[in-house]
């Protein structure tokens, strides 16, 4: 497998503030999964996702009472100070709601447009050059988002017609991988030819198995110069959306193909939406790609660890460092660096410990019931008692104030690797 290659070249697509493409930082995208006729609602669970790190925002826009409280989302997001990009998705009726509500079509930054459920033959035609020539109009930017479950049906028969009357045809799933890429180039050259620059067009080719994945997006990076979203679609729940999304997404990352992702992962019953952008950023960051929240590394435990302790203050930690991001990424710049291990007895502890910027090593069975703390490699103090969890804390809260804060000798802009310098 090719290691570390060079990022793929594209087009560069500006999205308000954002810039999607060749060595911009590969961004992360999440959808939100409120009724958008609730303003308050999506507003709210916007704001939510953004705060985690999520640097587009897909919306539902399928009903004018959707497409009327567009406007309204995004002032009051606006008011809120929250000016993450607004992405409308539409489908089979796009064209009317656009036409019917043209403040929501100012206040999206980005259509999303799939080809296979826009309508047949030359109504169809006319609704997706609407929907184009509205993304012109106002400057917008269009992802042209195909999905093996609505691929164009009319597409799919020509080719597979096609297919049969070669001398050694194809296989079928062949052919259907093939039509999803030809929808995406074709869909994109017909918005071109209707007045949308190259650098307003994004596509995606969404499958839900991870070889089909990897295997149309590489064909499809080759055959094009657009910007691609990366998402395995409908990829599960809980550990099995996480491993299949990651699996497909960090091999298409680690040969360059990639500029925008999203983990399409079906929440737990109860569970945050935000899980979605927390595991998209932690392929980024566990890849070195990107840095976003301080990493906390953390021993699995075995049989010299009778207790739970150091499981629940890695736990404690994580979930400490990446609740105060939305306020340390402003005060604290290059927090996200920073790198705290806890560790569960000596074998690795105080090796690990003074690896990471700050690090503990939690006394084992039969150890002395004392924890080391390394600061930049050296011991600083150690810890014992019931409040060893509470004193670390406060000890990482002080590390970071002197080292990101004003005066501090790692503060720093954030740091982007682009791929080309791994
Ligand atoms: S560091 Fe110690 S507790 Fe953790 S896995 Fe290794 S031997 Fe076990």
């Amino acid at each position: 497998m090719k290691l570390a290659g060079t990022r793929r070249k594209t087009h560069q697509v500006k999205i308000d503030h954002v810039v999607i493409g060749s060595d911009e930082p590969v961004l992360v995208q999440s959808m939100t999964n409120t009724d958008t006729a609730d303003a308050e609602q999506t507003a709210s669970q916007i704001k939510a996702l953004a705060d985690a790190g999520s640097e587009l925002v897909r919306i539902t826009v399928n009903s004018p009472q959707a497409a009327a409280k567009v406007p309204e989302i995004r002032q009051r997001l606006n008011d809120i100070g929250c000016n993450v990009p607004l992405v409308g998705d539409f489908h089979f009726n796009g064209d009317r709601l656009l036409k019917e509500y043209p403040d929501c079509a100012r206040a999206l930054s980005k259509y999303r447009i799939n080809p296979g459920n826009v309508g047949k033959g030359v109504k169809g035609d006319e609704k997706f050059a609407y929907m184009i020539h509205t993304a012109a109009e106002h400057n917008k930017a269009v992802r042209i988002g195909v999905n093996w479950g609505s691929l164009d049906q009319a597409l799919a028969k020509r080719m597979m017609d096609c297919n049969l009357t070669l001398s050694i045809p194809q296989p079928a799933e062949a052919v259907m991988k093939e039509a999803l890429i030809v929808s995406a180039l074709e869909s994109a050259l017909k918005a071109e030819n209707l007045g949308l620059p190259a650098n307003r067009i994004i596509l995606s080719c969404k499958v839900s198995n991870v070889q089909d994945l990897i295997e149309v997006y590489h064909n499809l990076a080759a055959r094009c110069l657009y910007p691609l979203h990366l998402g395995l679609t409908e990829a599960g729940m809980g550990s099995k959306g996480i491993v299949a999304s990651t699996a497909a997404l960090a091999i298409l990352l680690q040969q360059g193909i990639g500029d925008t992702i999203r983990v399409s992962l079906t929440p737990e019953p109860g569970s945050a939406r935000t899980q979605e952008v927390v595991v998209a950023q932690e392929i980024l960051q566990t890849m070195g790609l990107r840095s976003f929240t301080p990493l906390v590394t953390a021993c699995p435990g075995c049989g010299r660890t009778t207790s739970t302790v150091f499981q629940e203050l890695a736990r404690d930690i994580q979930q400490y460092l990446r609740k105060q991001m939305p306020v340390w990424r402003l005060r604290y710049p290059g927090v996200e660096n920073l790198n705290v291990a806890v560790m569960g007895c000596v074998v690795n502890g105080p090796g690990e410990s003074k690896l990471a910027d700050i690090g503990i090593s939690l006394p084992g069975t039969g150890e002395t019931p004392v924890a080391p703390v390394y600061v930049d490699g050296e011991r600083k103090t150690t810890l014992k008692g019931e409040h060893m969890a509470e004193e670390f804390l406060a000890l990482v809260e002080e590390y970071i104030h002197t080292n990101y804060g004003e005066q501090g000798k790692k503060r720093q802009t954030a740091r982007v690797i682009p791929i080309t310098a791994l």
